[in-house]
């Protein structure tokens, strides 16, 4: 992975710092330009803002002080020159880091209104579908004085809300639904049913979450087939088995036979041989299938049973995730797992990533409160720049140092002592856990310390959202994964902003953020601060962590030999370092994760796009008519006799869409395929990359001439009348259910391993 050298830092760090003063001259000459903008009647604005050439420096200072005014008289915010800084950064295809509290939902709108300006649809995306509509209704009066039209699309918009919204200058949308509408858009028979337009600009709140922790998670369009019926015998036997029988590897994303389990299986299913050639490919990946279901996946940490079925909790967010669902043998083997009844399977129709989703907008920029830790993998993997913007207030929030325990027990019984002595004084707490179990479980013993808490769980975006913004009221003690309610503003002493309440808590020292162990990136460590201490606000932090964390335990070797300084468990500096650098080395390897990951993808990316350019020519013209009758002028003369041209171009656009669709949907599957067994490939030496693109590739050149020789097959053979297609008798059978997910996967954790890698790695 090429890293910049120093030299090189240096000279970007120039440039970053050359653009930012840039900014702040901008914003000065901006303020010569204000009584002009106080001059201006509310419906004068618009005409004001439209003359303005956006992309000068006068278009832009004219702009910046047509913004103050108007924040001010719309959403009575007058924008604070570091507001300004980051808009102007955005307006320049950056990412920019503004801490929590800092007000990015003002900035991001005054960089959409700059880009609609210049002619631009944006899309800002939100984190969640709660904040899309919240920002857009929140920023809506501001857009409205410029003549920005401003829409937002929930999970629940309907296809013609879902255009319309499009259709505005400015559009709020979560990352998914996006990527849904795109996906969705693979499903049209005509061009009047597309809902997802030309990619433009996109603006990413929260832009690390989304382009860097979530980029590969592939976002997923399937349709219905048959239930998947999970092989009996294996998961009889497989759930038989004793910890002797299989291994779990130190990271814990996989886990396999031992000799000893092996020969158990394969004696109880009839003295097979598992690793032989016939079983390889089907016995062996079931048995791996059963034991990552039986023996990885944890209910409750995984996975939750609600409703007579199984449903995935997001391990990043810490939510059920609806509609999301494993790859089909791991969920028909969960389900099997807690004696429910299967749930219909589907083939994967089509399938993008995040990355390659946001890969399609020409302009992309984004805000995070925490980019600057993330620059490389935004340089490296969308060639975005970063830029620091200065806090509003000087951020006085104390970190404490790491407390570091030798087991966990200890470090539990510390966090709750230390909470019940915080909380006693009255300051309110919040803490951050790593998912919702350990939620629950931390509640349990505050709650038998005497201390009421409350647990953001899983629940919905809205309710965690009322329920984190009183995290700051006195006595408030909160419990939550780290992202649960993000976006939501803690103000001290209490949503309602009364002025007393407020100065209490300041007096006690403002919210005290407590994490429960250190995350796999130190970023994330820093969301979770950053609660505490905004716009100048008092704060503090504090996390504690132990040797057994999952952290420590994956990525540190040797951990016997070290010995706790006291009674209570509590290490000493070296404990501390040991964390410090496991938290490195999973940062490393999460890099290279992508970085391999991303090769992977990168392929069926490509063959995607080219795929999808030649769908929506024949959706858009009539080339599927015209190639048609080329290719079979005999049949097309015959037909002619009783059909309608009219009727026949719609026929061969059906015929060759439904062909061309069934040809990607084989590919994806094949490629799902490869993906499963190509470590057994690099079992055998060859390197699995270029093994994986060389079949890949392979295939793929075979693709557009076999939907082809199909659809020419179907043109020659089905009955075709006036009345167009008969479809049962062409056999053209299109999913009858469809629905959308997205998967939280790896297929390439670590190379070499077994098959089962194919599916393991689905929580990061
Ligand atoms: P962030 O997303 O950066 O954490 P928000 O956009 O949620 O911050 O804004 C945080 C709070 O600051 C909100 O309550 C908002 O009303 C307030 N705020 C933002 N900008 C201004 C401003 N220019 N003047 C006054 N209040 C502001």
């Amino acid at each position: 992975m090429g890293k910049f050298s120093n030299a090189m830092w240096r000279l970007l760090g120039a440039q970053a710092s050359r653009n930012q003063s840039q900014s702040i001259s901008l914003i000065e000459k901006s303020h010569d330009e204000q009584s002009w903008a106080k001059e201006l009647k509310d419906d004068e604005f618009a005409d004001a803002a439209a003359d303005l050439e956006i992309d000068t420096v006068d278009g832009r200072a004219k702009f910046l002080a047509l913004i103050r005014e108007a924040g001010e008289r719309a959403v009575s915010m007058t924008p604070f020159d570091v507001q300004l800084q980051g808009a102007l950064r955005m307006l320049d295809g950056d990412v920019v880091e503004m801490a929590t509290g800092e007000g990015k939902t003002l900035a991001g709108a005054i960089a959409a209104i700059g880009y609609a300006l210049g002619g631009k649809h944006v899309h800002v995306v939100s984190v969640n579908d709660y904040l899309a509509g919240r920002d857009a209704e929140w920023m809506r009066p501001l857009y409205d004085v410029f003549g920005v039209t401003v829409g937002a699309i929930s999970e629940h918009s309907t296809r013609d809300e879902r255009r319309e919204a499009y259709a505005c200058d400015v559009t709020y949308a979560s990352v998914n639904e996006i990527g849904f509408d795109v996906l969705r858009d693979q499903l049209a028979l005509h061009e009047d049913e597309l809902v997802a337009p030309e990619p433009e600009v996109v603006l990413v709140d929260e832009a690390d979450s989304v382009l860097v922790d979530e980029a590969l998670v592939p976002l997923i369009l399937a349709g219905s087939t048959e239930a998947d019926t999970p092989n009996t015998a294996i998961h009889e036997v497989v759930s038989h088995l004793k910890s002797k029988h299989y291994e779990v590897d130190t990271d814990g994303r996989n886990v396999s036979l031992t000799e000893e389990g092996a020969r158990f299986v394969e004696d109880t299913l009839g003295g097979i041989d598992i690793y032989g050639d016939e079983h390889v490919g089907t016995t062996l990946v079931h048995v791996n299938v059963a034991l990552y279901a039986y023996y990885l996946l944890e209910r409750d940490v995984h996975y939750i049973v609600r409703d007579g079925g199984v449903h995935l909790i997001n391990a990043s967010r810490g939510r059920v995730a609806r509609l999301q669902r494993w790859p089909d043998g791991v969920q028909a083997a969960v389900e099997y797992k807690e004696g429910l009844k299967p749930t219909a399977s589907g083939e994967v129709i089509d399938t993008i990533t995040v990355q390659a989703l946001m890969g399609r907008y020409p302009t992309v920029a984004g805000m995070t409160g925490t980019a600057i830790a993330a620059g490389e993998q935004f340089r490296q993997f969308y060639g975005l720049g970063v830029s620091q913007i200065p806090s509003n207030m000087p951020n006085v929030r104390e970190d404490e140092p790491d407390r570091v325990y030798d087991n966990k027990a200890n470090k539990m019984e510390a966090v709750v002592d230390y909470v019940k002595e915080v909380h006693e004084t009255g300051q309110p707490v919040l803490i951050g856990t790593h998912d919702v179990a350990q939620s629950e479980e931390l509640a349990y013993f505050l709650e038998r310390a005497g201390i009421a808490s409350v647990v953001l769980n899983a629940k919905n975006d809205r309710e965690e959202a009322a329920i984190i913004a009183e995290a700051g009221r006195k006595d408030a003690v909160t419990v939550s994964t780290q992202m649960a309610g993000r976006g939501t503003d803690i103000r001290l002493g209490g949503s309602d902003g009364d002025d007393e309440a407020r100065d209490e808590v300041v007096e006690l020292g403002g919210l005290c953020v407590v994490g429960t162990g250190r995350y796999d990136t130190e970023r994330l460590d820093n969301q979770l601060r950053g609660r505490a201490g905004r716009q100048g606000d008092p704060g503090r932090s504090v996390f504690f962590s132990s040797l057994e964390d999952p952290l420590v335990t994956k990525n540190q070797t040797h951990l016997r030999e070290l010995h706790p300084d006291d009674s209570d468990g509590l290490m000493g500096p070296r404990g501390v370092e040991i964390v410090q650098q496991a938290q490195r080395i999973a940062e490393g390897a999460m890099l290279q994760l992508h970085a391999n990951t991303w090769n992977f993808n990168a392929q069926v990316n490509e063959q995607r796009n080219s795929i999808v350019r030649r769908r929506m020519a024949i959706l858009k013209t009539d080339k599927a008519f015209t190639d048609l009758k080329e290719l079979e002028a005999e049949r097309y003369e015959e037909l002619s006799e009783t059909v309608s041209d009219e009727v026949l171009g719609d026929v061969a656009r059906q015929i060759v869409l439904f062909h061309l669709d069934r040809a990607w949907a084989d590919h994806l599957a094949y490629v799902a395929d490869v993906q499963a067994s190509i470590h057994l490939r690099a079992l055998g030496q060859q390197s699995p990359l270029e093994e994986f693109h060389k079949l890949i590739f392979a295939e793929f050149t075979k693709l557009v001439d076999e939907a082809m020789a199909g659809a020419r097959e179907t043109f020659t053979t089905a009955a075709i009348t006036a009345d167009g297609l008969d479809l049962d008798d062409a056999d053209m059978h299109r999913s009858t259910m469809t629905w959308t997910y997205l998967v939280h996967e790896n297929h390439f954790a670590s190379a070499g391993a077994q098959a089962v890698q194919g599916i393991v790695g689905i929580f990061r």
